[in-house]
């Protein structure tokens, strides 16, 4: 019996439960939609990389990937008419727009008498199935990460794809999608580099085994070296996993084999899933403070505007602040570090809206992800899952310091600010003062509960 698959955040053969159990009823058409509701407001950079791993996997199947573009609700009941398909297979999707926009398709396809199947997620433990005792879901990390180990113990391993007859039919190239990303910019944005970063990661499912095989075996060193920028220490899985080239089962199973323990890793994929888990529970707070009121009113003004400029721009005169936010524009991605210190940056010592810089970090990398961007903009601000925020105020030049103590990092994404002659300009703010005026607005906000 034919069946389709319909990739969306698991572009990949290997570890795919949804095109296993598919490929063992019968012949597969495997297709992508590019849906414009959701592609528009997706930045280039990252529809840019998506289309490229788009490309690695139509390569992978002979170029039989069926790429449409429109309602996917319209062309998942067209397409399977067209082809005389039962059924549609999917990995689940957990993201807020994306199970709504999954409500709708398996409702269509029920109407025409074809078998919806979300099979598995882009997770180890899929979100929304884990709940504390009293039956809340978990808001805590350290609480929600004994009860996935638990779970992840019971859950199989990585599963092998039988060999697949794929099913031909007409559709677009993966450069499709490069037409309508970035169409809907939000506002605040207007004015700011709109290029896709130049040198983005590469992408597909060769390089994605190929960067984790280059990980595994120095994953043992990962907790003592992370955090150094200048030795580019962690895995740069993220790209991969944010659009499913990798599976965690997959990534876990490697350490497994190659005798890596890497608990500091582990824990970090642990991370990804519990803030999957909360945004499952909670869709809210993709955009909205997790915790409700409590948090500072940020500025909005022009003056406001002028700063998010200088910031999302590199420009800052804060060589750890630039250098992260010069590496965004150019490859689309950062380290935690980093990303820790920009956001913490523009949240406590320019006074701004989390969301704006959480949507410029979105718009930008190639791993933007609604829910680990989302809470991480969350965790910095005070917001989200951490329990002690307000007055944890990151100073840029105590962390560079401590994390890029050469300044290697620094140098790698400014170069113009090093050497003979050349021009260092001054911060932008005073860092005590700033510091000093977000808590006064911490310690307002509080009292004003
Ligand atoms: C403000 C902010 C925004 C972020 N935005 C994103 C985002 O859009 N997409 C994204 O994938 N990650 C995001 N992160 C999390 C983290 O910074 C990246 O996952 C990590 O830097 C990716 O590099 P890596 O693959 O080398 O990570 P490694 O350090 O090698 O970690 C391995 C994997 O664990 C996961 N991981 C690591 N740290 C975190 C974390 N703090 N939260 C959730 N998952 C984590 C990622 O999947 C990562 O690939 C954000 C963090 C902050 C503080």
């Amino acid at each position: 019996m034919r069946s389709i698959v319909w990739f969306r955040r698991d572009l990949r053969l290997r570890d795919h439960p949804a095109l296993a159990a598919a490929a063992a009823r019968g012949p597969v058409l495997g297709l992508f939609v590019v849906d414009p509701a959701l592609a528009a407001p997706v930045g280039p950079t990252r529809g840019w990389y998506l289309s490229e791993a788009l490309a690695s996997l139509d390569a992978a199947i002979g170029h039989h990937l069926v790429i449409r573009v429109g309602d996917p609700a319209e062309i998942l009941v067209a397409v399977a008419r067209e082809v005389g398909a039962a059924a549609v297979y999917v990995t689940g999707e957990t993201t807020p727009r994306g199970r709504a926009r999954d409500t709708a398709v398996a409702a269509a396809l029920a109407r025409a008498g074809i078998a919806w199947r979300p099979l598995s997620t882009p997770y180890v433990v899929d979100p929304g199935t884990l709940r504390q005792r009293s039956g809340r879901p978990y808001r805590v990390f350290g609480a929600y990460a004994r009860a996935w180990a638990d779970r992840a113990a019971s859950t199989p391993g990585p599963l092998e794809t039988p060999p697949v007859t794929w099913v031909v039919a007409d559709g677009s190239a993966p450069a499709a999608l490069r037409d309508v990303v970035g169409t809907r910019r939000p506002a605040h944005l207007a004015g700011l580099p709109a290029a896709p970063a130049p040198a983005r990661p590469p992408a597909g499912e060769d390089a994605a085994l190929a960067t984790l095989l280059a990980f595994v075996g120095r994953a043992d060193g990962y907790g003592a070296t992370r955090d150094q920028l200048g030795r580019d220490a962690t895995s740069r899985l993220s790209p991969h996993l944010h659009v499913g080239a990798l599976h965690p089962r997959t990534v876990l199973a490697a350490l497994d084999t190659a005798g890596q323990v890497a608990p500091e890793f582990r824990r970090q994929l642990v991370w990804r899933e519990f803030y999957a888990d909360v945004l499952w529970h909670d869709p809210h707070s993709a955009w909205h403070d997790l915790r409700g009121t409590g948090a500072p009113e940020p500025d909005r003004d022009d003056a406001a505007r002028e700063r998010f400029g200088h910031w999302a721009r590199g420009d800052t005169g804060l060589a750890l602040v630039d250098a992260g936010m010069r590496q965004l524009l150019t490859e689309g991605w950062m380290p935690n570090r980093a990303r820790l210190v920009c956001a913490s940056f523009l949240v406590k010592h320019l006074h701004l809206d989390w969301r704006w810089g959480a949507s410029w970090f979105l718009w930008r990398l190639v791993d933007g992800d609604v829910a680990s961007n989302q809470h991480g903009w969350q965790w910095v601000a005070g917001t989200g899952t951490d329990a002690a925020p307000y007055h944890r105020v990151f100073n840029p030049e105590r962390q560079a310091e401590r994390f890029d103590p050469e300044g290697a990092y620094a140098r790698r994404h400014l170069p113009e600010r090093y050497g003979p002659g050349a021009l260092v300009p001054p911060a932008m703010v005073d860092l005590a003062v700033e510091r000093r005026e977000a808590l006064a607005r911490a310690a307002l906000a509080r009292g004003a509960r």
